[in-house]
């Protein structure tokens, strides 16, 4: 029972979240969407502690698609940044800003970058690529993701201050052409750089609210440094160029570890979980 003490967990927590919003939002859809990813999350869970190689992707493809499809296309809500900005702005606590708190804001103090992991549609599909281990040295150009939030924050402001009608519409649109342009970025961006993650590593916007709430995750991967050997293996199929085996908050690129478990599958010695 202990093995599977972890997807438990993330069940208990998401089901917390599901009854609470239920209950206080009085809307049945909350139940539903909470449950669906937490269940999502803990089958992939249950997969990997039965090591079979695409449990992530699994849960990667039930929950990106769900997002993608069913709650941006066909329920038509801005999931991305700007559908947060907007739905903050008209002072709604709906969907998409009770979306930002759970996965984006608040949850990584538990879980970390996950999200980026198991749940990210964006990241779904550059996942396919072939870059799944970076091929080049990391860049220092981080300061981008500076700039696209920025801009995601004055879009949405301007479309306020200018009163500008019709905004629910103007919300999925920006979902339509936001999602084609992050898509069309992020696979550029790989092969141009050799790396699957590129996109998340330098421009995501996102990441502006990932990175220092993941600094304090509770969920971390731990190094038993009486078995590590220092092969260098972790850090050789690390998609966000971690250096695990140092289990100080300041590991180098700490804040980008997405836990997709490559580290701890390829340890030869077990020293990773
Ligand atoms: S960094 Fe951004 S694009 Fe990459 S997985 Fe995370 S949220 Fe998605
Ligand atoms: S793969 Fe395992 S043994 Fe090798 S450096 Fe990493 S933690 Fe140490
Ligand atoms: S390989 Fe390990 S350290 Fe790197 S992102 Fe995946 S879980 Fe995190």
């Amino acid at each position: 029972m202990k093995k599977y003490a972890l997807p438990i967990l993330m069940v208990t927590i998401f089901e917390i979240v599901a009854v609470v919003l239920w209950l206080t939002k009085d809307n049945i859809f909350y139940l539903f969407n909470f449950t669906y990813i937490g269940c999502a999350i803990a089958l992939g869970m249950v997969l990997f502690v039965k090591r079979y190689k695409h449990a992530r992707r699994i849960v990667q493809l039930l929950v990106g698609l769900y997002m993608l499809v069913y709650l941006g296309l066909i329920c038509r809500e801005n999931m991305q940044i700007e559908g947060f900005w907007y739905y903050l702005f008209t002072g709604v606590f709906e969907a998409a800003t009770i979306h930002y708190a759970v996965a984006k804001i608040f949850g990584p103090l538990i879980f970390g970058r996950g999200w980026c992991g198991y749940a990210c549609w964006t990241a779904m599909v550059l996942d396919f690529l072939p870059y799944k281990v970076p091929k080049a040295p990391r860049k220092k150009i981080g300061w981008i993701r500076y700039i696209t939030f920025a801009g995601s924050l004055i879009f949405v402001s301007a479309l306020f201050l200018m009163k500008v009608g019709n905004l629910e519409r103007i919300m999925f649109w920006a979902f339509l052409v936001g999602n084609i342009l992050y898509y069309g970025v992020g696979i550029a961006l790989a092969f141009a750089f050799r790396d699957n993650r590129a996109f998340c590593k330098y421009i995501c916007p996102i990441t502006v609210f990932l990175k220092p709430m993941s600094y304090f995750s509770l969920l971390r991967i731990r190094c038993d440094t009486d078995k590590c050997v220092s092969c260098g293996a972790c850090r050789r199929v690390c998609p966000m160029d971690v250096d695990v085996t140092d289990n100080s908050r300041k590991r180098v690129n700490g804040t980008e570890c997405i836990h997709c478990m490559e580290c701890v599958k390829n340890c030869p010695k077990g020293a990773l979980k």
